[in-house]
Parts: C-alpha cells; sequence; structure tokens
C-alpha cells in the first residue's frame, strides 16, 4: 500500500497550483497561504494531521466546494494582466478556466483574447488534481520587520500591495540578503496577512501530466510476495503501474473525498485512468 500525504483546497486554487501560466511557464500559484506552519514548529500552532517533511511530495486536492460567482468575479478583477480569467457560469461538477497565451499571434491586437490563443482549462470538485514538492514555510512580516532566513513582506500603499520574498544566508541578524523576488502574481490567489504563513510549493503537476503513483514512470516496485528479491528482501523487480496502467498520467481526474488538516490517500485504491 503505497500512501500519498494530500492536502484539500478550495477551487480553483487546487487546480491554479498545476495549472502553468504561458507567459513565465510557473504554475499561476505556486504558494499556499495558511495561518500555521505546515509542520511541527517552536512558538507555533501546528497544522493539524501528519505532516509532510519538507521536500516531501504531496497530493493536491480540490474539495467537494463550489466556487460562488461573486468570488469568481472579485477574482477576476484581481488578476489584472495575468493571462487567466474564470468562468462565472455555474456547473456541478466543476469551473472552466481560460487562459492566454500571448506567443501566439494573432490577427487580433495583443492580449486580446481569441480562440487562438486561448485554451480552456477544467477544474473538477473532489478530485485529486495533482502532485508537487512542499518546500518550505515562510512567515509573513511588515515592511521592515525580518525574519531570517526567509520571509514574505506585505507592503500597503495608495497604488496597491507590494509582495517580497525574502532570502537570507542563515539565521539572525548577522545574515546577509541572498534574494529578494517580487512575488506580486501571488497576491489574488492567497490571503497575504502579517502572522500567516506562505508554504512554498515546487515541481507541481496536474495528474493528466504526471500519475501521482509512479510519478511519471509508469512502473512501480513489485511487491508481490512471489516477487523476485535481492539477498536482504529488497524489491528488486517492476511491474506496470496500475492506476495509470502503464501510460505515466491519468485520462482524468479520479474522484476524490477530501478530508481536514494533513490526510492520507491510499493510491492502491485509486479509479484507474
Ligand atoms: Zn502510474
Amino acid at each position: 500500500m503505497t500512501q500519498l500525504t494530500c492536502l484539500s483546497l478550495w477551487q480553483p486554487y487546487a487546480t491554479l497550483l498545476v495549472l502553468d501560466n504561458p507567459a513565465t511557464g510557473d504554475p499561476f500559484k505556486e504558494i499556499e497561504t495558511r495561518p500555521m506552519p505546515p509542520w511541527k514548529t517552536p512558538g507555533y500552532r501546528t497544522f493539524p494531521g501528519a505532516a509532510p517533511k519538507p521536500g516531501d511530495w504531496i497530493g493536491i486536492h480540490a474539495t467537494a466546494r463550489h466556487a460562488r460567482e461573486r468570488e469568481l468575479d472579485q477574482l477576476n478583477n484581481a488578476v489584472g494582466d495575468l493571462p487567466i480569467h474564470f468562468s462565472t457560469e455555474d456547473t456541478r461538477d466543476g469551473l472552466m478556466l481560460a487562459v492566454r497565451d500571448d506567443e501566439v499571434e494573432t490577427a487580433f491586437e495583443p492580449g486580446a483574447w481569441t480562440s487562438g490563443n486561448t485554451h480552456g482549462y477544467w477544474a473538477p470538485y473532489s478530485a485529486l488534481v495533482g502532485t508537487a514538492r512542499i518546500v518550505g514555510a515562510v512567515p509573513m512580516v511588515r515592511p521592515g520587520q525580518r525574519s531570517t532566513p526567509e520571509h514574505v513582506s506585505i507592503a500597503e500603499d495608495g497604488d496597491g500591495v507590494t509582495l517580497l520574498r525574502w532570502k537570507f544566508d542563515g539565521v539572525g541578524q548577522s545574515a546577509d540578503l541572498v534574494e529578494c523576488e517580487p512575488i506580486g502574481h501571488e497576491y489574488p490567489f492567497g490571503w497575504y496577512e502579517p502572522g500567516r504563513w506562505a508554504w512554498i510549493l515546487e515541481d507541481a503537476k496536474s495528474v493528466l501530466e504526471r500519475c501521482p503513483r509512479c510519478m511519471d514512470s509508469g512502473r512501480v516496485p513489485d511487491d508481490r510476495p512471489e516477487a523476485p528479491r535481492g539477498l536482504h528482501g529488497h524489491l528488486q523487480a517492476w511491474m506496470p503501474c496500475s492506476v495509470c496502467e502503464g501510460a505515466g498520467r491519468l485520462a482524468r481526474y479520479p474522484t476524490v473525498a477530501g478530508r481536514q488538516g494533513w490526510w492520507r490517500l491510499d493510491l492502491d485504491t485509486l479509479a484507474v485512468a
């Protein structure tokens, strides 16, 4: 039995974690904002459930909760120049996102939404939508405050909000600044407020691109009792992945009920692609 530690999110935020922005090649959302760190951190409440370790793969799960028209209207206003639009038409099993690829030239003016440069993506409810590595947890602070080795600062003025991710080469006052990265594109897709936490995700992919059981390889270690084993009993043979039937990716999103906190999904029970 192979288990994947999963995190349940409302749509469209679950799908935004695994959907690439054509302008950057990275997912629209790489930070999940929560009121507490994902794992045990001295001095803070911990997110409930058996936490992953930094660097572990996690499953990105979309809850059954339907996005409300008003929230989607607000998101569409908030995304500004980002090449994404959320359909507010009510659908039973999910919602449609439209993504614009400005590298595709059309007869229309740059930035226009046309059938030639716009692709639709389905954001399902009650589904496992992808996998990612959770690599860090960063506190959010006011500008001028400092938390090493990393923090996210939030500055508001008349022109809007400036979101910066700071990295230092160590802990404490003597640590030198390594990088200060503007991350304003994340602002519409999270709740940024001093005292909250930014969970950093990397290598995210949809299950339609990467099977969550075999991670794209199409095969898994053969752990049947009759399988050949090495001297110390370790597994040494492979068999085709039964979740994707060797394809390395799924043909559709598996329907999965979510839970609160960190929770474990038994991958061997996932519906076959
Ligand atoms: Zn597979």
